[in-house]
């Protein structure tokens, strides 16, 4: 069929309709196409003849074609009636293009008798449809997984968008919050930041976010229990691959605990700091093979050297060890290494110059890897030269007080010996008068010889101090020297029970001074007697171990605390509890005078005790 083109209006609409983008296609009921307008080839790339000469529903998607039809089917039954259907239509290159047609049955219409059919290639804009759906199922899936990951994260995670407003919050920041997402959208999240530090934070966060910088700030939030933590938040502006600014997105991490060793950390960095700057004490860092780390001006000043020499890594701390130490400090050091600290001790460094500076130090293992040590030295030259004074004046003192007591001493014997030399023919009073003088004369004598013994012990503590303490060392058997010293003892104490317990060897033989031995025998022995109950045995007990002798005085006595056991080896200790107090009126000299004699001879002393439960003083010496 043909369209006839008999007037204006008619030819006008015929170039509508040939050179209009959309193509027009009339279909007779069955599908044949009866004509077809130039457009078609721009749309299906048929020549409108070529297409006249193929069934309209043949180009048509197999996958479009049953509702086609079935659309087709329910216009020609209701004459007039017009349907819009999108379907995809084969291009004669093969491709199929979208095309919106609108169906309007015309087929009783006598001068059309067909299905117009209107043809508006869509295929654009599907495909820009499909771009768009495909791109919104990325970005939900992406989405997706961005929240998936963010829940898992072990950080707290938050995104904002532009308008600043917080769109999303992870599960462990609502964990932490124990808020619901609702409550933290927006700025609801501002409502659990401490009120101290809202402004800071809103401050930090506007800026930052007007600036498109990162951001990072600390501040304390409300944790679901009611209590602050301190979380530090690290935000970042966050951007489309395009280069769009989409907002931010943050993590924050609960800092609470690092903040507290931080700061305690600072806090004893400052402590340490302020004692090395002080410079009230020395202080050394150094390595355990001697390279000096560090070390203040006090401690560079005790040795004479600059700080710049001490620090030089040629130089060794050894340098500073004088040879009689090497031993002292080589045990030092394996003391502070296996139990991380070193406690005071006295000793003695070479200063530059060659003369010696005593100290007293102490040291820390800071640093068990690196073998990093912290000492700490005093310079107590003062000290040992006060020391030295006092030990000088207590030495003349009782040299002065010596040389009366013996003549005193001289002077009773002599009153004593007149008087048993007395007449015998003295009238009766005068003999009565002179009985008494004897018995005052000889409470006087036993009085002087207690003062003579302090005086004594005074002077030997002295000696001791000031190492003019000689030992006359021989080749001894302890056993006899142990024996005399018990009978002895004995002899003077004879309602006393001693008992002595040898080992089966008849002879132990040690380097020793006898006499000196003999001496911190009898210490033990009598501070035993005068201390424990007078009818309690005291018992004496000599054994033989590897290399060496000990020697034990075990008694039933009041016993010693564990501070009072290594306080009476100090000179002029005494113990001030009941029970301690010995008739005497002891100095507290005989314990540190016995240690000072069994040290001499290499040898240690010791007490095992304990309050109510008596006392066991010990010393050993080594075996010759
Ligand atoms: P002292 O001349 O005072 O006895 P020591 O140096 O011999 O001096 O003893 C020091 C102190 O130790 C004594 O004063 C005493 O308090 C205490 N002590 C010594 N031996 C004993 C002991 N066997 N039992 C209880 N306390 C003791």
């Amino acid at each position: 069929m043909s369209l006839e083109v008999s007037t204006h209006s008619d030819r006008r609409f015929r170039a509508l309709i040939e050179h209009g983008t959309d193509a027009i296609a009339l279909l007779a009921p069955d599908g044949t196409v009866t004509y077809a307008s130039p457009s078609i080839e721009r749309i299906l790339g048929y020549p409108p003849q070529e297409f006249m000469t193929i069934n309209g529903f043949a180009v048509i998607h197999p996958g479009d074609l049953p509702s086609l039809a079935h659309t087709f089917q329910h216009l020609l039954a209701i004459p007039g009636l017009v349907a819009t259907q999108q379907v995809r239509s084969r291009h004669k290159d093969g491709t199929w293009r979208w095309v919106e047609a609108t169906l309007t049955n015309l087929v009783h219409n006598p001068d059309v008798q067909a299905v117009v059919t209107n043809l508006h290639d869509i295929t654009g804009r599907k495909q820009a449809e499909e771009k768009l759906k495909a791109l919104a199922e990325q970005t939900e899936e992406s989405e997706q997984r961005f929240r998936l990951l963010a829940d898992g994260a072990p950080v707290m995670i938050w995104t904002s968008g532009i308008d600043k407003l917080c769109t999303y919050f992870n599960a462990p920041w609502l964990a932490f919050t124990g808020r619901t997402l609702e409550q933290e959208l927006g700025n609801g999240w501002t409502e659990g930041v401490h009120p101290a530090d809202t402004q800071r934070c809103l401050d930090v966060y506007t800026s930052s976010f007007d600036a498109r910088k990162p951001f990072s700030m600390d501040y304390r939030l409300r944790r679901w229990d009611g209590q602050y933590r301190w979380i530090v938040d690290n935000g970042i502006p966050f951007s489309t691959p395009d280069g769009t600014f989409t907002g931010y997105i943050g993590s924050c991490i609960d800092i609470t605990e690092r903040r507290r060793l931080e700061q305690q950390l600072q806090y004893s960095e400052r402590k340490l700091r302020t004692l090395v700057e002080s410079n009230i004490l020395g202080v050394v860092v150094a390595d355990v093979d001697g390279q000096i780390y560090e070390i203040n001006d006090r401690a560079a000043q005790m040795v004479g050297y600059s700080k710049d020499e001490l620090l030089a890594e040629t130089f060794n701390w050894q340098r500073l060890v004088p040879p009689d130490s090497y031993e002292t400090q080589a045990q030092a050091t394996k003391t502070l290494l296996s139990t991380g600290a070193l406690p005071p001790f006295e000793g003695e460094y070479l200063r530059k110059d060659g003369s010696r500076v005593p100290v007293l130090a102490a040291g820390t293992l800071l640093d068990q890897e690196r073998r990093l040590a912290l000492g700490v030295i005093l310079d107590i030259s003062e000290r040992i030269e006060a020391e030295r004074r006092k030990q000088e004046f207590l030495s003349m003192v009782s040299h002065e007080l010596r040389t009366p007591l013996t003549s005193i001493m001289g002077l009773i014997e002599l009153a004593l010996m007149q008087i048993d030399l007395r007449p015998r023919s003295l009238p009766p009073e005068a003999e009565g008068l002179l009985g008494q003088i004897e018995k005052t004369l000889k409470r006087a004598d036993g009085q002087v010889e207690i003062e003579t013994r302090l005086v004594e012990e005074l002077l030997e503590v002295t000696r001791l101090e000031m190492r003019k303490f000689e030992l006359s060392l021989h080749p001894e058997n302890l056993v006899t020297i142990v024996q005399e010293i018990v009978a002895n003892q004995q002899q003077a104490a004879r309602t006393r029970q001693i008992e002595l317990v040898l080992p089966p060897d008849e002879l132990v033989p040690v380097i020793a001074d006898a006499g000196r031995v003999g001496q911190v025998l009898t210490n033990y022995l009598a501070n035993a007697l005068k201390y424990a109950p007078v009818d309690q045995v005291v018992s004496v007990r000599l054994a033989v171990e590897a290399s060496s002798a000990r020697v034990s005085v075990c008694d039933q006595g009041p016993g010693l605390t564990p501070e009072q056991q290594s306080r009476v080896w100090e000179r002029f200790y005494q113990v001030a509890a009941p029970g301690h107090q010995g008739p005497d009126g002891g100095l507290g000299l005989g314990l540190a005078i016995a240690r000072a004699i069994v040290e001499q001879h290499q040898g240690q002393v010791g007490v095992q005790s304990a309050p109510g439960q008596g006392s066991t003083f010990w010393f050993t010496l080594p075996l010759s």
